[in-house]
């Protein structure tokens, strides 16, 4: 059994054909689904799927692409609906935008107050801006937890956000040929600190790179990471999907 930790799939490249999305996932033993959302219209459909789909689960945050346009102020009402385990994705992009800082921070920290108010975990999405997320967190280590979605930095601040409490998240990228970073972070990080994810539509893993990214292929990602640890598949899917459980309280879901 695997957990697919992020995927969008309440974004309209699903619109079409999501049950049988769901089907070639459940097929691949993908037995949950985390659907991210990232403003107030992706967050209401992210809870509208999880409720309409035993295997799917939403998170409600303001994704820093957003920030100019979303705030967070829809957030509280849809943090206490049931299938919502997590706020996010949130966090800092300083790749895309970076005339937007200050608002990228403020909104970031306003959801990690939430976290420590509501006790949910954060999906945090960081990009060219780890230590500034990093010192968003630090005031509230051991108040909030989460994951680092999507990780693409490298071992030294992974041992950092794991020292804050936090999991790792890996995706497509962990298939890439150049992709030495994540391999080498996969080798010394002990499992139980890691999640898998798709972020589909997006990071589609090697051999599909180019095509839509859906959660069946988060089998692809568990693959690779059993095959630099040198444990089998099942050990692997077992772990993680268990991390995941414990980190998103999965009712329901035994590993
Ligand atoms: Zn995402």
């Amino acid at each position: 059994m695997i957990i697919d930790t992020h995927a969008h799939l309440n974004m309209d490249e699903f619109n079409d054909d999501l049950d049988q999305v769901l089907e070639r996932a459940f097929e691949q033993g993908v037995k949950g689904i985390l659907v991210i959302g990232m403003d107030e219209p992706s967050n209401l459909k992210a809870i509208r799927l999880a409720k309409a789909h035993d295997m799917l689960y939403a998170t409600a945050g303001v994704h820093p692409g957003f920030v100019d346009h979303a705030t967070t102020d829809h957030l509280k009402a849809l943090l206490s609906e049931n299938k919502v385990v997590a706020i996010g994705e949130c966090g800092l992009d300083f790749y895309w935008q970076t005339d937007n800082k200050d608002i990228q921070i403020k909104v970031f920290k306003e959801q990690i107050e939430l976290a420590a108010q509501t006790g949910l975990p954060l999906v945090i999405h960081t990009r060219n801006s780890f230590q500034e997320a990093y010192d968003c967190l630090l005031p509230y280590q051991g108040k909030v937890t989460g994951v680092f979605h999507c990780f693409s930095s490298d071992v030294t601040d992974a041992k950092k956000a794991i020292d804050l409490g936090f999991k790792i998240g890996l995706d497509g990228p962990v298939t890439y040929k150049n992709s030495q970073i994540l391999q080498k972070l996969i080798q010394e990080i002990d499992l139980s600190h890691l999640l898998v994810e798709t972020d589909s539509p997006y990071m589609t893993p090697v051999p599909y790179r180019g095509k839509r990214n859906e959660p069946s292929y988060v089998t692809h990602v568990v693959k690779k990471i059993a095959e630099i640890k040198a444990m089998t598949v099942h050990e692997v899917a077992t772990v993680t999907t268990q991390n995941a459980i414990d980190l998103f309280k999965l009712g329901g879901l035994k590993g």
